[in-house]
């Protein structure tokens, strides 16, 4: 068997590859293999599916830019509701550190084109007057272009592409004259290809380690926790981001919360295991001092997923590997992959297609900063 690109995982990035490549004209042969197609274990089914425009790199904003107008035309598109709710997300700083680092963020996002809103506390009491805000400093609130939409729908659409689609297990890249020649399945095939994407998630170091390729991405665990209240705050909430690190958001009429933990190691493949003590050690006391409607309420489920977390700089990898060239990665996310997938499916496919990127430059994304250690950091990671 053989394919012009084979994409490693069939999840939210490896389909938008697979939908921009035709989108992009490309008639070449595509085959995208996932393990799991129920994706129980991908860090897409377990997003938060949150999108934001507040982060601290301009790249990451245009990113998202894009991302938001590809998710706004999904209805157009393919007919699909998006479910975006374009409630914003609201940045809270209790020191003058703090609101120093939401000024520095301010300034990049408004001059790569976001809409956001720096608010002094008597402002923020007067949009939000259910939220404590006798500790804060400064808020930025997202005013549009911001929310939380359908994950598995986006998914959905992407998975229109036309493309092969096997249920096997990568477990072997076969690298000759410094490309990647084959690929060997669980099944036993094995594919030739002319180019390989490492589509994996948190699987990526393992994917590139067949490749005798290290890539600094390890898995990081995240618990999501539902929650109904007893009292719900009146009116439309933004996603929130406490100083604490804990976030939350409207899910329909309940809540959708989770933290950073302050103890991040990397976990097994198989640990999926909730940890229930993030819930009432950091984030009730967090969302109980923030409102008082949050004091009095019970979890309805919760779940555990994996980031896939770039240790050095806590940005996504993308593009070739510079010695084995035709070996493209799509990798370390660490926590904002979903909202990414639109921007680097059509920067790869444009990459497979053209030979280069034609709409967004994302090279500052490549290899080449693991192989120097040169950080593109990002600081507003949830
Ligand atoms: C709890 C949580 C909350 C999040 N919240 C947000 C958010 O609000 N906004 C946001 O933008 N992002 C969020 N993210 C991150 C986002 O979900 C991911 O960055 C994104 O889904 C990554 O997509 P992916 O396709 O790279 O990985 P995945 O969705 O993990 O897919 C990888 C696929 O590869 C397959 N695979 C792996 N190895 C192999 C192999 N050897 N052979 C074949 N198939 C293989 C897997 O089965 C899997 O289906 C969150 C993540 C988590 C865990």
């Amino acid at each position: 068997m053989k394919a012009d690109v084979v994409i490693c995982g069939g999840a939210i990035i490896g389909s938008a590859v697979a939908w921009f490549l035709r989108e992009a004209g490309f008639d070449g042969t595509v085959t995208v293999i996932e393990r799991d197609p129920t994706f129980a274990q991908a860090s897409t089914a377990l997003s938060a599916s949150g999108i934001r425009q507040q982060f601290s790199d301009p790249l990451n904003v245009a990113i998202s830019r894009f991302g938001v107008d590809f998710i706004r035309g999904m209805s157009d598109r393919w007919g699909l509701e998006s479910g975006f709710h374009e409630n914003g997300y609201l940045y809270l700083a209790n020191t003058g550190a703090g609101a120093d680092v939401l000024r520095a963020n301010h300034a990049v996002q408004s001059g790569a084109g976001a809409d956001v809103e720096l608010l002094d506390p008597p402002a923020l009491a007067a949009r939000f007057p259910h939220l404590e805000t006798a500790d804060i400093t400064l808020a930025a609130l997202g005013l549009s272009g911001e929310g939380w939409f359908d994950n598995m729908g986006l998914l959905q659409g992407f998975r229109r592409a036309g493309a092969t689609r096997l249920h096997d297990t990568v477990t072997g890249l076969r690298v000759a004259g410094g490309r990647v020649v084959s690929v060997q399945l669980a099944s036993g095939q094995s594919i030739a290809c002319g180019v390989f994407v490492n589509a994996a998630g948190p699987a990526a170091a393992a994917v590139a380690r067949m490749a005798g390729i290290d890539i600094p991405v390890e898995r990081r665990k995240r618990t999501n926790f539902l929650f109904d209240c007893a009292t719900p705050p009146d009116g439309p909430l933004p996603l929130m981001i406490d100083p604490t690190g804990v976030w939350v958001r409207p899910e329909g009429r309940q809540f959708l919360t989770g933290c950073t933990p302050p103890d991040d190691p990397a976990v097994a493949a198989e640990d999926f295991d909730p940890r229930h003590s993030e819930f009432e050690e950091i984030i009730w006391p967090a969302l109980a001092a923030r409102s008082k409607n949050f004091e009095a309420l019970k979890v309805m489920r919760f779940w555990a997923g994996h980031y896939a977390y770039n240790t050095l700089d806590r940005n996504a990898v993308i593009g070739p590997h510079p010695e084995v060239g035709n070996f493209l990665f799509a990798n370390g996310f660490s926590g904002h992959g979903l909202q990414q997938a639109p921007a680097v499916g059509r920067a790869l496919a444009e990459w497979i297609v053209f030979g280069g990127y034609r709409s967004l430059d994302l090279a500052p994304l490549g290899y080449d900063r693991i192989v120097t250690g040169t950080p593109l950091t990002e600081r507003c990671v949830i």
